[in-house]
C-alpha cells in the first residue's frame, strides 16, 4: 500500500495574497513532490524485493532466452581454454543444478571485468583473466559470479531497475530523460549489486573453493590484483563496489568462523 503524503497547503489559505514569499511556497511544493517520488521509489523497491522471490525460475529462464542472443551479440565470445572450463565445471558441481550455468570467455583485453546475466550466463573478459596470477584467484572470480547467479541477484537488481524506471515514467510522463533513465537503470541494474549481495557472492565463492579443495585464502588474494589495477589508473572494476579492504576484512572474518 502506497501512503502518499499530500502537500499541506492549509498554512496559506489565501493563495493569492503575496505576504507569503512565492519562493518559499514553490520550495514547499518541490519538497513535497520530491518526498512523494522518494516514498514511491522506496515502497516500490521494497515491494519488488518481496515480489521477486515469487518470480518463478521458469519466467527467469524465458527472460534469459530473450536477452541472451542480444547480450551475446554485444561480445566477441571465444572458446574457453580447458583449464578455465574445468575449473568452472568443478565449481558448479556442488550447486543444486550444476548444468544451469554457462561460462563465456569474451575476447576484450580492455575490459577488466566479469559479469553474470539472467539464466546463469557468466561472462569472463580476457582483460580480467590475463591479470589473474593463480588458479585460486581465477576460481574465486568464477565462484563470485556463480554466487550472484545462484542467489538470483541479477534478476533482482534488474527488475528493480525496470520497475523504478517505470515508476518514474508514470510520475514524469513528459520527461525526455525517462527513456534514457530506464535504459541506464537496466544497465546499472545488471551490475550494481548491493553490499550484502556482494558479500553473499564472496562467501559463496569461498564455500565453492573449499568444496573443490582449493585454498580460499589464496583465492581472496584476487583483491590485491584488484587494488593494483585500481592504483595503476586502469578502468576500475565497478567503482560502486564495496572497497576491497572492507570486503577482505569481512571475508577473513568469514574464513575464521569456518575453521
Ligand atoms: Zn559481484
Amino acid at each position: 500500500m502506497v501512503n502518499f503524503q499530500p502537500v499541506d497547503l492549509s498554512e496559506s489559505p489565501n493563495v493569492n495574497v503575496s505576504n507569503n514569499a512565492p519562493l518559499t511556497e514553490f520550495l514547499k511544493l518541490v519538497g513535497g513532490l520530491i518526498a512523494i517520488v522518494l516514498t514511491f521509489i522506496l515502497v516500490t523497491s521494497l515491494v519488488v524485493d518481496a515480489a521477486i522471490l515469487l518470480v518463478p525460475e521458469k519466467l527467469e529462464a524465458q527472460l534469459a532466452d530473450t536477452l541472451q542472443p542480444l547480450i551475446a551479440a554485444e561480445y566477441d565470445v571465444i572458446p574457453t581454454d580447458d583449464n578455465t572450463q574445468q575449473l568452472f565445471n568443478g565449481l558448479t558441481h556442488p550447486l543444486p543444478n550444476p548444468n544451469a550455468y554457462t561460462l563465456h570467455l569474451v575476447n576484450d583485453d580492455d575490459t577488466i571485468n566479469a559479469l553474470t546475466t539472467p539464466g546463469g550466463h557468466i561472462y569472463l573478459f580476457t582483460g580480467l583473466a590475463k591479470k589473474l596470477h593463480t588458479n585460486e584467484q581465477l576460481a574465486f572470480v568464477l565462484g563470485h559470479e556463480l554466487g550472484h547467479a545462484k542467489h538470483r541477484h541479477v534478476i533482482r537488481s534488474m527488475s528493480k531497475g525496470v520497475i523504478i524506471g517505470a515508476a518514474l515514467g508514470i510520475l514524469f510522463p513528459n520527461s525526455n530523460a525517462v527513456g534514457d533513465g530506464i535504459g541506464q537503470l537496466l544497465n546499472v541494474g545488471m551490475l550494481n549489486y548491493s553490499r550484502d549481495q556482494e558479500y553473499e557472492a564472496d562467501t559463496t565463492s569461498v564455500d565453492l573453493l573449499q568444496q573443490q579443495g582449493l585454498d580460499p585464502a589464496k583465492g581472496i588474494t584476487f583483491f590485491n590484483v584488484l587494488s593494483s589495477i585500481r592504483n595503476d589508473g586502469s578502468t576500475s572494476i565497478l567503482s560502486t563496489h564495496p572497497t576491497d579492504k572492507e570486503r577482505i576484512e569481512r571475508l577473513e572474518q568469514y574464513l575464521q568462523s569456518q575453521s
